[in-house]
């Protein structure tokens, strides 16, 4: 784990998941979308340990297999860093230790799940072909000795990571207890997002001429006759290093478009060799959810099996005490739920694997805080409650060496048992006793948070104002949303939206063709859209729209910006009316400025230039309604906003101590709903309808209690 440039996350502390003041009936629907991937039903359970026979002495493989065993692990996850014993030298392949390791593993029962190498190759690789080592966005050429430091699209490198995985494969395509693969690892965290080596540059032009017809649509596109920049040839367009000034913005776009290609293509091309050598396993890789803009998981992801996903919540905990030395435990909680609802939106809801999950101390070069006795399991139980359908614990032992010596595993350096053992054995065993169909039920969700990387990446290159963060609106929201326990999507909005009661859209700043089709419908057909401000300023080369704002959405919302306003030392309130009658609110970073069109005024400014225009409007629009909060506001604020918005439109919140979660999965008629207890001290829950207990059957009747980071699973009781 390189976790230097962990997160970007700007300040989580604002967000409110779970604070649930609104008293009301709960009446959630169940959304039975049964889920159909012939992989997942091949599948079995998986509760098992990242592990490393290769860091490990071979004497203690059979003791380290025998008490994973006895500990109920089920399969293990191997060999991705192990590049240099596999291939010692180019062309010579040795994978007996491999084999041997395999194979004590598979005589206790325990499964594998081989991890290919190329995201740390071995020094005689970059020795012999420097050229293979990545530049990044300060020109200068990445040292090997770490990890991540390869281009994606550098052919020697491509060729010899192809190379080691097939080998791999045809060794090991019909060893007993193989199951599966994991390509790279983690291709979202490098130090360096992207590569811009000659390479690389290269690469970009052959993307860009199949993109774009000509260099002329290109500069059309991107407006280069702006400082001069009209090409007359494709070999011309250079990659976005440091200039005299930024960059073309939409160039700078389509470089982040055209890197992240590069690294789904990457990963193809093991992918192709896999499916080819290895049908009868799965496929997946494993990355770090949202928060992280170098990639478009939704591509990544597109030809694997499943999303596998790495989770350590006490990374976050180290943010967050960055902005608050007493941050809510909800605050934690909900950037965890967010990362878990990212990775199972990624492949449209499907069940996801959690390939790495903390057991202890993390860290590097810091540890993380150490696990609250009960929190291992809580987190787990959380994985579960968002859609994961098994869990790899990160990692067996602990290393004595390296730059992970402080990642503590469920051993400990001196190989006793870890503080989070028990825990975690008993989480297992409790998991296990689920069943799949649990396990691969589908998550519930009423609502959706549309988180689109385009808007991402240009939000980025041209923020607008410096405090104006898209992750950390995006959490904000997500964190206000949550407060309603009607479950959340993160989607796009490039396909059908008419399962979803709401969509949010904040900072949709580009906003395409197809997009605006699909919110049109989803209003039209009686869904309720709630948009922040910056909606459709850019169209999808990153130009600016050349009709009055919202763009392709001013017949959906009903209205048009007077004017936007980058707030820095202004004072800007804003004052509600009508169903959103409730105290002033302050306005800072942004003002949308708006005319109605059609659309009904919610709240006004007070104060400043543009006292007395609107803020708020509501456009009812075909059988739904669409809502343009113009102005930025505080989490406070923004969810007593959102949320009677929310209740406007049927989605009652669910009255629950702040800190406690609940979620559910449905499978044929059947659900199981979580409740998790993030908080230090005991929690009572009110419930309505008929439930039982999931572990001992036992009738439960309202309120429900919680022990301090307790989790209860209750079943429908019909
Ligand atoms: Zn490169």
């Amino acid at each position: 784990m390189n976790r230097r440039q962990f997160v970007v996350i700007g300040s989580a502390g604002a967000a409110s998941l779970f604070v649930s003041k609104n008293a009301a009936a709960f009446a959630h629907t169940a959304t039975d979308n049964p889920i159909s991937n012939p992989a997942l039903d091949r599948l079995p359970l998986l509760f098992g340990v990242d592990y490393y026979p290769d860091q490990t002495p071979e004497k203690l493989w059979e003791e380290d297999a025998a008490a994973m065993a006895a500990a109920g692990v089920t399969n293990v996850r191997i060999a991705e860093f192990a590049w240099a014993l596999m291939e010692p030298e180019e062309g010579h392949f040795d994978f007996r230790w491999l084999e041997r390791a395999v194979g004590i593993l598979h005589a206790h029962g325990i499964a594998v799940i081989l991890g290919t190498p190329s995201a740390a190759p071995p020094p005689w690789l970059t020795q012999k072909y420097p050229e293979v080592l990545m530049v990044n966005d300060h020109g200068m050429t990445l040292s090997p000795g770490a990890r991540r430091f390869t281009c994606p699209t550098n052919a020697t490198y491509r060729r010899l990571s192809v190379a080691v995985a097939t080998q791999m494969a045809q060794h090991f395509a019909s060893t007993p207890g193989v199951i599966g693969w994991q390509i790279d690892n983690e291709f979202t965290l490098g130090d360096s997002a992207r590569c811009y080596c000659r390479y690389c540059r290269e690469g970009f032009e052959g993307w860009l001429r199949a993109k774009y017809t000509s260099f002329d649509a290109i500069n059309q596109a991107w407006g280069t006759v702006f400082w001069s920049n009209t090409y007359t040839d494709f070999s011309q367009i250079p990659v976005p290093l440091p200039s005299g000034a930024p960059p073309n913005p939409g160039l700078a776009l389509d470089y982040n478009r055209y890197q992240s290609d590069a690294n789904a293509s990457f990963l193809q091309d093991q992918l192709t060799v896999l499916r080819k050598l290895c049908p009868s396993h799965f496929v997946t890789t494993n990355n770090v959810g949202g928060l992280i803009d170098h990639l478009n998981l939704r591509d990544l992801y597109r030809n694997l099996d499943f999303v596998a996903s790495d989770n350590y919540p006490g990374f976050f905990a180290i943010y967050e005490a960055d902005a608050s030395p007493t941050p809510p435990p909800e605050a934690l909680a909900a950037t965890v739920a967010f990362s878990h609802d990212f990775m199972r939106s990624a492949k449209d809801g499907e069940p996801f694997l959690i390939m790495e999950e903390q057991t202890g101390k993390s860290g590097q070069p810091y540890f993380s805080p150490q696990p609250h006795p009960g929190q291992l399991r809580l987190w787990s139980y959380q994985a579960v409650a968002h859609g994961a359908m098994g869990i790899n614990y990160f990692r067996w032992d602990t290393a004595d060496f390296g730059a992970e010596e402080y990642w503590h595993g469920l051993l400990r350096h001196d190989r006793s048992r870890s503080p989070g053992f028990d825990e975690v054995q008993q989480t297992i065993r409790e998991l296990k006793s689920l069943g799949p169909e649990a396990l691969h039920a589908r998550y519930n969700a009423d609502l959706a948070l549309c988180f689109d990387v385009d808007s991402w990446w240009a939000l980025n290159i041209q923020p607008g104002q410096p405090h104006l963060k898209y992750p950390t609106e995006m959490l904000t929201w997500y964190g206000v949303m949550g407060a309603s326990h009607a479950g959340i999507d993160l989607v796009d909005a490039t396909s059908d939206l008419s399962r979803y009661k709401v969509l949010c859209a904040p900072v949709m700043y580009i906003v395409t063709a197809q997009q605006a089709d699909r919110i049109r419908a989803f209003v039209k057909g009686g869904g309720t859209f709630i948009a922040g401000f910056r909606l459709g300023v850019k169209d999808e080369h990153s130009r600016i729209v050349d009709t009055p704002l919202p763009g392709l959405l001013r017949d959906v919302m009903g209205a048009e910006l007077l004017d936007y306003q980058p707030i820095y030392t202004e004072k800007q309130s804003v004052q509600f009316s009508g169903e959103l009658t409730g105290p002033d609110a302050d306005c800072r970073i942004w003002a949308d400025i708006l005319t109605p069109r059609g659309a009904d005024v919610l709240a006004t400014y007070t104060g400043g230039d543009h006292s007395g225009k609107a803020a708020i409007t509501v456009n009812h629009y075909g059988q739904g309604k669409a809502i343009y909060i113009g102005a930025h506001l505080e989490a406070p604020d923004l969810a007593r906003v959102l949320l009677t918005l929310m209740a406007m439109s049927g989605v009652t919140p669910l009255k629950l101590p702040t800190g406690v979660e609940w979620t559910t999965r449905t499978a044929g008629g059947r659900s199981w709903t979580y409740l998790l207890n993030h908080t230090s001290t005991a929690q009572s829950a009110e419930i309505s309808g008929n439930y039982r207990d999931a572990f001992d059957s036992s009738a439960l009747t309202s309120p429900v209690s919680l022990e301090p980071y307790g989790v209860r699973v209750l079943v429908s009781a019909g």
